[in-house]
Formats: structure tokens, sequence, C-alpha cells
């Protein structure tokens, strides 16, 4: 019982009054982690009882839109929440830079309020960007977290990340396709946290550009594929596309459990699952 993952958010792109944009967050020793900042991320931390100036560090799997909607909510809220200076790490494939940059930028406006209006307030907020394309990424107090690249191309380049603590490994593969890295970071793991879609409901839909999702997802049996060949302990499917239609939840869990043995969870917004 030693890392506890919880899914902020299951959605997508596409607006749903249940799920907010992709985000995950682990508790590992004494470390928060946030992984990817959708869609109303804060509004779900503060479900979880976590706010901004509690994270150690933010870690990105790719920079499309959907994972990053609202990072700039969490640069702001752990400036503005904060008692004093409260650098924010984030951690990221290239291009995480530009992206951060450009948050600053937009909201220049914002900092320049808060800075003229409050005496206390010298410095404006202090994301830290680290750039990786793979390795340790955080090793401190007993928690490790590692980063591989992953398969979600086009989209280059993209991580997923293990965390380990006192035995105990998660995976958070974001999106994308079975690949070596992913199997890398996976092997062993208690628990694998993946985006996953149903290829026979998107191709349901005539639709081209949705019908372009297909080849750089993981499918849901692929997913399961990946659990299975890595030695896995419970598959997390996460971001669903298309969103399930309430009442076939089973349906997803029982594709997946064609081709796994092990516990299979097909995640909703503050679904939680403790290794
Ligand atoms: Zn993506
Ligand atoms: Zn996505």
């Amino acid at each position: 019982m030693t890392i506890e993952v919880t899914l902020l958010g299951t959605g997508s792109p596409l607006p749903s009054p249940d799920r907010a944009g992709p985000s995950t967050l682990v508790r590992a020793g004494s470390n928060l982690f946030l992984f990817d900042a959708g869609r109303a991320v804060g509004l779900r931390l503060a479900a979880s009882g976590v706010v901004a100036p509690m994270l150690s560090a933010v870690f990105l799997t790719h920079l499309h839109s959907d994972h990053i909607t609202d990072l700039n909510d969490v640069v702001t809220s752990r400036w503005v929440m904060s008692p004093g200076p409260a650098p924010l790490p984030i951690v990221g494939p290239v291009g995480t830079a530009v992206v951060v940059d450009a948050i600053l930028a937009m909201l220049g406006p914002d900092i320049g309020y808060r800075l003229a209006h409050h005496d206390d307030l010298t410095d404006g907020p202090q994301p830290v960007v680290t750039e990786v394309a793979g390795g340790v990424v955080f090793d401190e107090d007993g928690v490790r977290v590692i980063a591989a690249p992953t398969d979600h191309r086009p989209v280059e380049p993209t991580l997923g990340f293990r965390i380990e603590h006192e035995g105990t490994a998660v995976v958070i593969g974001g999106d994308g396709v079975p690949c070596a890295g992913l199997d890398e970071l996976c092997a062993g793991a208690d628990a694998y946290v993946q985006t996953v879609l149903r290829e026979d409901l998107v191709r349901a839909v005539p639709f081209q550009r949705f019908l372009d999702t297909i080849d750089y997802h993981s499918t849901v049996q692929q997913a399961a594929q990946t659990a299975a060949r890595a030695g896995v302990g419970t598959l997390v499917m996460t971001h669903p596309v298309p969103a399930p239609q309430p009442g076939t939840e089973g349906e997803w869990v029982a594709l997946a459990a064609e081709h796994f043995g092990g516990t299979v969870v097909l995640g909703e917004d503050l679904t939680t699952v403790t290794v």
C-alpha cells in the first residue's frame, strides 16, 4: 500500500459534463505528483483535497492540448496560493519550455495586476521546466520517477513514466500504441494506467477526423496485451475514446479481460487505485 493513483480527469478533447480532461494524481511517500493537466484539473485536485502548492512536481506525457489545457491554472494557483516563492518543477518532452513560456506570456497582464496590488508578492510564477527524453527524472525520499519515450506518432516526442516507491511501481502510459519503451516501463508494475480506444465504436462514426485517432491510441485489447506481456498487476483504463455510454462499462472490462488475467479497472473521474 505505498502508491495511490487518482484519475482526476478521464475525458478526451470532446467536452463532457462528467469527465474532466486527462490528468492523474499520484501519491508516493511524501510526494504528490501531477501527470498532465487537462480541462478542469484544478477542480478535480480540489475534490481530492489537493491544491497546487502541495504538488512536488508536474509531469507531462505530451503536449496535445487536452493534456495541457489547464496547466496555466496550476501555474497560477501554485503562485497565488503559496505564502512565499514556490518554484514548480515541470518535467516534459522537448517543446515543454516553449509551451510554458507562452503560458507565462498569456498570463502577463494578470501577473502584472497581482504584483502591483500585493506588496508581499515580489516575483511572478516560477515554473522550472526540465525537458527530457528518458531516464530518471525524480529521485528523492525513496521515490523514483523514470521516463521513457512512447509511440504516439505523429505526435513526437512523447513520454511515459514509471513511479517507484518501496518496491511498488506504477506506470503512466499516456496516449499511444504499444512499443518497446512502454514495455520496459511496465515490466512487473503493480498498476499501469493507459489511455484506451474502442476501435469498433470509433469505426462506427463516419467522420475522418475521428477515424484518424485509431492509429495512435492503444485499443483496449492492445492495452490489455501490454499489461499481460509486462506481468502488470492492475490495468487502469483511462481517457476512453469514445466516452463509454452508461451501462456499457462492463463491455470495456470484458474486452480487456480476454487478453489480460489481472485486475482491470475502467476509470471514471476520481477513481482511486492503491497498490
Ligand atoms: Zn494525445
Ligand atoms: Zn489525449
